[in-house]
């Protein structure tokens, strides 16, 4: 089933995508993608079941061995061209991700900018594999390393950044010489398709990419990890989604990649230049409307600035023009559905019952979509359930500190460890408390840590391996090593 009428010039495709075709699911099974904004349907997609994911691996299999046997070069240039038509789409991939995921046009255009330097990164990371060759400490023979792809890979990515989760994944497996299955997540499952389209032209043989929109996920994606051919489960999602596909994966011992979820802390000390501050917690906290796993959850302000601090960002947060995801002048759109909303309106229902003083926001706005006012809360009771759970939504929790012991254990309190900032005068002090931060990613002075070319990942509960830099290309090789006497 095609639908022109959403997009401009993108030739929308709404079946799952298998051996390089449009297919329906094999027992007719759909379901409803909804416009955040709305609440209204604005597609219908292929309901992927059990038997296509298993076709999804046999196509994956059928291109295994010629895919990996191609020139780096070849998958380079693959990669560079697909990175050029991403650019080149850039505007209809936009308004796609907004349909289906509510946020604003500028969020939109930046993520396909974001996702489309995967591709870029990965064309100039996939000539760059790297091996050894030494001598063994005896002298008898030599030692030989080489790097070769991992194997079939499933790839389960979030709604949150629907073309660069997938981008961050798709990139390096095809870079490393994989075939794999995306299983993008059911509320925006048409970006993945487009992005199947856009490999498709790029020339990525059929079989290689296949993408299997599903509601049905857990029966679908054990399907797979149970599948012997399967060897390499990339997951990006929460903890809980994680956790529970790290125990299944473990049954037919699949190499894992896990990007879980987030509960970033956001430092400020009183020697900041808090103009700078100010504004690095704006993009920390309201990039994406706060669906962000890197999003500054819990804001730690030293007592001297915190009540200034408070002041200026409820200034910033209540000038933010809240609005439709399509209309130019939006800033921050919808959150992407109904229960998104609910969960933030609790937790800022618990702060304020325990206590918080709201600065600006608090509330749902009157009207239709899944929209939540730009909220800022003082004086947060140490434990509470918005410092401890992520808020996922437009919602800055400031509590105060004194002292950089007190940040430090404020910052740790929590089993999450993804991403981390840090605002001070003073560098030395910077690098000191990122030393001591348990987190995969610190930014100081830094409201945006995200970087293709940069290994991005959480230790903790947050994750197990690395996406992006030369780190992201590894996670989808394994090492073979040959002794050798010549
Ligand atoms: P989620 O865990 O609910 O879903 C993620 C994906 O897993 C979706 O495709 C979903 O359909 C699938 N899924 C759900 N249940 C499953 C099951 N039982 N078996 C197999 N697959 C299943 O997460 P979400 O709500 O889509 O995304 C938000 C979460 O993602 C947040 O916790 C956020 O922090 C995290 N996230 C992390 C990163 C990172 O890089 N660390 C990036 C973006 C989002």
């Amino acid at each position: 089933m095609a639908d022109d009428t959403l997009t401009a010039g993108l030739h929308l495709l709404t079946d799952l995508y298998l051996g390089g075709k449009a297919v329906p699911a094999a027992d007719g099974a759909r379901f409803p993608v909804i416009d955040p904004a709305t609440g209204e349907v604005i597609a219908s997609v292929a309901d992927g079941g059990i038997s296509d994911a298993i076709a999804a691996v046999d196509a994956a299999e059928r291109a295994a061995a010629s895919w990996a046997a191609t020139s780096p070069r070849s998958r380079a240039e693959i990669l560079r061209t697909a990175f050029e038509l991403t650019v080149e789409r850039a505007s209809e991939l936009a308004r796609l991700i907004s349909l289906e995921n509510g946020k604003s046009r500028g969020d939109a255009l930046a993520e396909v900018a974001y996702a489309a330097e995967f591709f870029r990164w990965y064309s100039e990371e996939a000539v760059r594999g790297t091996g050894m060759v030494t001598t063994a400490p005896g002298g008898t023979n030599r030692i030989l390393v080489q790097h070769r792809p991992v194997g079939i890979c499933v790839l389960v990515t979030p709604w949150n950044f629907p073309a660069a989760m997938a981008t961050r994944k798709i990139g390096p497996a095809l870079a490393a010489g994989c075939t794999m299955i995306l299983k993008p997540a059911s509320d925006t499952p048409l970006t993945a398709l487009a992005i199947a389209q856009i490999l498709e032209a790029a020339g990525v043989p059929e079989g290689v990419v296949g993408v299997l929109p599903s509601r049905r996920s857990g029966p679908v994606v054990s399907a797979m990890l149970h599948d012997p051919r399967v060897r390499k489960l990339s997951f990006t999602g929460s903890t809980e989604v994680g956790r529970a596909l790290l125990r299944e994966a473990a049954d037919q011992v699949v190499n894992t990649s896990m990007e879980l979820g987030g509960n970033a802390p956001f430092l400020v000390f009183a020697d900041a230049d808090l103009d700078a501050a100010i504004d690095g917690a704006m993009v920390a906290k309201m990039r994406n409307a706060g669906e962000a796993c890197t999003a500054a959850n819990r804001f730690y302000v030293e007592s001297p600035i915190a009540g200034e601090f408070g002041r200026r960002l409820a200034k910033r947060m209540a000038e933010l023009r809240v609005g439709p995801p399509a209309a130019e002048d939006t800033e921050v759109g919808p959150l992407v559905n109904r229960d998104a909303v609910d969960k933030v309106d609790d937790l800022v229902r618990g702060a304020v019952a325990e206590g918080a003083t709201v600065l600006t926001g608090g509330g749902r706005p009157a009207g239709a979509g899944f929209y939540y006012e730009p909220t800022v809360l003082a004086d947060v009771r140490p434990g509470a359930a918005i410092l401890t759970e992520e808020i996922f939504g437009p919602v800055a929790p400031i509590v105060t500190f004194d002292g950089e012991e007190e940040a430090i254990r404020l910052a740790n309190s929590t089993e999450y460890g993804l991403a981390a900032y840090v605002y001070t005068g003073d560098l030395a002090r910077g690098l000191r408390v990122s030393e001591r931060i348990e987190s995969g990613m610190v930014a100081i002075n830094r409201g945006l840590v995200s970087d293709p070319a940069a290994p991005f990942g959480g230790v903790k509960q947050s994750g197990l391996g690395r996406e992006g830099g030369h780190e992201g290309l590894l996670d989808y090789m394994e090492e073979q090593y040959v002794a050798v006497q010549w």
